[in-house]
């Protein structure tokens, strides 16, 4: 039977265990298919072991965002992917978010019922922004359009166009969420105990043996080292932060999203303002496992955080982070059984919590042989075209 091998030198023992289904990588989507089998299934003997700690990955590392919908406006869904399928993932991060707060007390992971502010920084996303309005309206998604003025006093901000309000979206602290997930689960976690190989029996890794009736790997960016066939799937792509300290306190207080979503900023609970995005002007370093950041890319997202607000001109920057997204052909996760018989989720690009939870509800489904209405949505056997002009590109 292939597996990890050793040598004659490497002699001690693998620890042995035995489980229900065993679920591989604590990010997101591990910690919330163990809370969802705990909630369904509460007879099964889950096991999550991550090769670090629960959040260890973008999980922990994102800007908490709690976003509705596919790409970053709806007219984006609807050429991207056509209109049923634009309804469906909309729906589909509409019971994310509201089964979430109904099923996790919400001040245990910071959620901020804010809305969310997708502000237009160019004339064409004025135009986006505008026509998704209409759109959302006519389909029955809360939103309301902005104009410059009232986006711009709000904000304390300066040269947005105008702005979408979704009043559902919101904001939390993502790696709370996670470690609350897992608590809640009931499930048993391991950490620090990077897994070597998959079967759809066991995973293993040097010193541990894990047999398992069911095998489910989430392991974000790095499932494909797991889950050769998951290469066509998923592929590393870098993302970089910064904490700023403003010098007095900015009257920002929501998550905003510009340029296509390659830009976002949000308030953390202690007033620093938080700056995401500029990858789309680094593409070709942006890429890989690396956990660093740069001082191009950090120069571009403090010129971008100034020039939009004049608070942040003698702010001092905190701290600066990077975290690693798993980045699918179309921009859609995958979420289902491979033909070597273990489950996977991955493929979040940069909104895994816009679904995360209700694909944790999917898994549980899917591997309790339970009817879910979006079985077919995130298809592992779907074609792939590439979809060329979303920020997952
Ligand atoms: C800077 C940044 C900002 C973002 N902002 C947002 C946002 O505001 N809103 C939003 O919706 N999304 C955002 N995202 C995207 C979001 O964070 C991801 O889509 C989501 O976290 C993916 O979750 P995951 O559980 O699939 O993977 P991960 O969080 O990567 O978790 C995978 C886990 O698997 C473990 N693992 C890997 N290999 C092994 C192994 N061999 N054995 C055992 N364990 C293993 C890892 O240690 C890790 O804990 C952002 C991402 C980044 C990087």
């Amino acid at each position: 039977m292939p597996g990890v091998t050793r040598s004659v030198w490497q002699s001690r023992k693998a620890a042995r265990e035995a489980c229900d289904v065993c679920i591989v990588g604590a990010g997101i989507l591990g910690a919330s298919t163990a809370w969802w089998l705990g909630k369904l299934a509460p007879r099964l003997r889950v096991v999550v072991v991550d090769a670090r700690w629960p959040a260890y990955g973008a999980s922990g590392r994102n800007a908490g965002f709690l976003l509705q919908g596919a790409v970053t406006d709806y007219v984006s869904d609807i050429r991207l992917y056509g209109i049923d399928r634009a309804r469906a993932l909309r729906t589909f991060t509409h019971e994310n978010r509201d089964q979430l707060l109904a099923e996790i007390p919400t001040e245990s992971f910071g959620f901020v019922p804010s809305g969310s502010l997708t502000v237009a920084g160019e004339t064409e996303e004025e135009e986006r922004l505008r026509e998704s309005a209409a759109l959302m309206d006519r389909d029955g998604f809360p939103a309301e359009l902005l104009g410059a003025s009232a986006v711009n006093t709000r904000l304390g901000s300066k040269d947005y166009r105008s702005g979408l309000l979704v009043p559902t979206g919101g904001m939390l602290n993502p790696a709370e969420l996670v470690g609350q997930l897992i608590a809640r689960s009931g499930a048993t976690s391991h950490t620090h105990r990077p897994v070597l190989h998959v079967d759809a029996d066991a995973v293993e890794g040097g010193d541990f043996r894990i047999a398992a009736g069911t095998v489910v790997v989430c392991a974000g960016p790095w499932t494909a080292e797991l889950l050769p066939e998951a290469a066509r799937f998923v592929r590393p792509v870098r993302a970089q932060m910064m904490a700023l300290e403003p010098a007095r306190p900015m009257t920002l207080d929501l998550p905003i999203y510009s340029h296509e979503g390659f830009y976002y900023l949000r308030p953390d609970p202690r007033g620093r303002i938080l700056v995401g995005g500029a990858r789309h002007l680094h593409r070709e370093v942006e890429v890989g496992f690396r956990d660093a950041t740069t001082p191009a890319l950090q120069a571009d997202l403090l010129d971008y955080a100034r020039r939009h607000f004049p608070e942040l001109a003698r702010a001092r920057k905190v701290t600066a982070w990077a975290g690693t997204m798993g980045f699918s052909p179309d921009g859609l996760p995958f979420v289902g059984r491979v033909p070597s018989g273990a489950y996977l989720a991955t493929g979040f690009t940069g909104h895994g919590m816009a679904y995360g939870f209700r694909s944790g509800r999917l898994l549980a489904n899917l591997v309790t042989g339970t009817e879910d209405p979006f079985a077919a949505l995130f298809d592992p056997e779907r074609p792939t075209a590439a979809a060329s002009q979303c920020a997952s590109d």
